[in-house]
């Protein structure tokens, strides 16, 4: 079945693609074709190139900078993106841009859609999420670090740990789920605030990842400040609000991640060639199960996608294509290691830019990019909530089974 989309999003598509034939050099290959120093060169300026031509914000309304378009059209821009392959911003607009920005849209006040969008779009202020601590990450509720408004001055101070939070040490802003009333219930008093990383307040503690990189940090805040009035969605209901984004990282993906993954599956299918396991039956008997899946995301996310277009806020189904995706992709990438055998132990040549997914053309070659694939594709089982409390979730909320048994 082949499903076919309306005619305005088919003329933005021809502008998309005249865009990139303009913009891109002759004999291009793709990012993955890079080399590391290269790469991050093109994928800065790439950044720029797409803002100017306000591709990173094509569904915002005009008014705070956007295109005005629809979801689908961001689709439309996704796989033309994908085909061509390059990237869709830094890997850190993926807190501003798509979480914080898309919360704001939606909870924040005039004054904070004036000032925050434009300096997300612009690359000015870049934001990282400070939600997960030591002593709560599924169970988010437990959270402990309080904030309280200091009657003198009319700031938020903040105090405590948070923990895993991702590029924290390339990042000017970060938002942060605190305690504003010590005496509500768990779900309740708890704020979302936007706090400013570089003060005397906060320290940003990176370590290191099993692949040598400090992607996580640890972040301690020690009597930190922030202004009132940046709360988001109103005092003590940040419950809400932080759901809506999970909503968000958890719903917008399943309708532009199949995209990507489509571009995985593909060059998985040139690593076979070049390692000669096309021919192979177990091999191709993996890649066909790999495939399936793939075609089963796109689906999957179209149906997703009509419930945007018709204005419904991503909900627990959500959960499915978080499942689905990330159970799929421990799948693809070990099949990619049985496929390069020894080769993969040593790996070559660049780790991809964005070490989520192995999709940019070119990389198919490069072991490196697989086998960090590999490595980082685990996690995907764990961020924005693990496949066991995604399944709790979908048991209770859409199968409406018994609730499981709370200490
Ligand atoms: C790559 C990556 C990037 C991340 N980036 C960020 C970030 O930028 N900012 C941020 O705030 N956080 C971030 N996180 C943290 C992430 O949100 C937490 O790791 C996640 O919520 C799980 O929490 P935890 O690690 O404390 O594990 P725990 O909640 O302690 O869970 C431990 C184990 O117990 C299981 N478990 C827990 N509760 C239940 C239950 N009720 N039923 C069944 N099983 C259960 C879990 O599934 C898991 O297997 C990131 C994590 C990863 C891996």
């Amino acid at each position: 079945m082949d499903i076919s989309y309306p005619p305005e999003t088919e003329a933005f598509r021809a502008e998309v693609t005249a865009f990139l034939a303009e913009r891109l050099p002759a004999g291009w290959h793709g990012i993955g074709a890079l080399d590391e120093d290269a790469a991050w060169a093109f994928a800065r300026d790439w950044r720029t190139r797409l803002a100017e031509r306000r591709y990173l914000s094509v569904a915002w309304p005009e008014q705070y900078g956007g295109r005005g378009l629809s979801k689908l059209h961001q689709v439309v821009l996704m796989e033309e993106l994908a085909r061509a392959g390059v990237p869709f911003g830094l890997p850190q607009d993926t807190f501003g841009v798509k979480m914080l920005a898309n919360t704001l849209l939606r909870w924040g006040t005039e004054e904070q859609k004036n000032h925050f969008l434009p300096r997300i779009l612009s690359g000015e202020d870049t934001w990282c999420q400070g939600y997960s601590e030591p002593g709560a990450g599924s169970d988010l509720a437990s959270l402990t670090t309080r904030a309280d408004l200091d009657p003198d001055t009319g700031e938020w101070v903040i105090n405590g740990q948070k923990v895993w939070t991702s590029g924290a040490q390339h990042c000017d802003w970060i938002f942060v789920l605190a305690r504003t009333d010590r005496d509500a219930p768990r779900h309740r008093g708890i704020s979302f605030l936007l706090v400013p990383l570089h003060q005397p307040g906060v320290e940003v503690r990176p370590f290191r990842m099993m692949d040598g990189r400090p992607h996580f940090n640890e972040v301690f805040f020690t009597g930190a400040r922030t202004r009132a009035d940046l709360v988001v969605g109103g005092v003590d209901n940040g419950w809400a609000v932080a759901q809506s984004l999970l909503g968000v990282e958890r719903g917008e993906e399943a309708a532009t991640n199949p995209i990507l993954f489509k571009a995985e599956v593909e060059r998985l299918i040139e690593l076979a060639r070049l390692y000669g396991k096309d021919q192979d039956p177990v091999i191709r008997q993996r890649i066909a199960w790999c495939w399936s899946k793939v075609e089963i995301m796109r689906y999957l996310g179209y149906r997703v996608l009509t419930g945007w277009l018709k204005g419904a806020q991503p909900g627990p189904e959500s959960s499915v294509s978080k499942l689905f995706w990330s159970e799929y992709h421990t799948k693809v990438t070990d099949l990619a290691m049985d496929i390069m055998g020894m080769h993969a132990q040593i790996p070559a040549g660049r780790p991809p830019l964005r070490t989520y997914r192995t999709d940019d053309p070119g990389a198919a070659n490069s072991s490196a990019s697989w086998s960090t694939t590999y490595q980082i594709a685990f996690s995907g089982t764990i961020y924005a909530g693990t496949s066991q409390v995604q399944r709790n979730i979908l048991a209770e909320k859409v199968l409406g089974l018994p609730r499981e048994p709370r200490a």
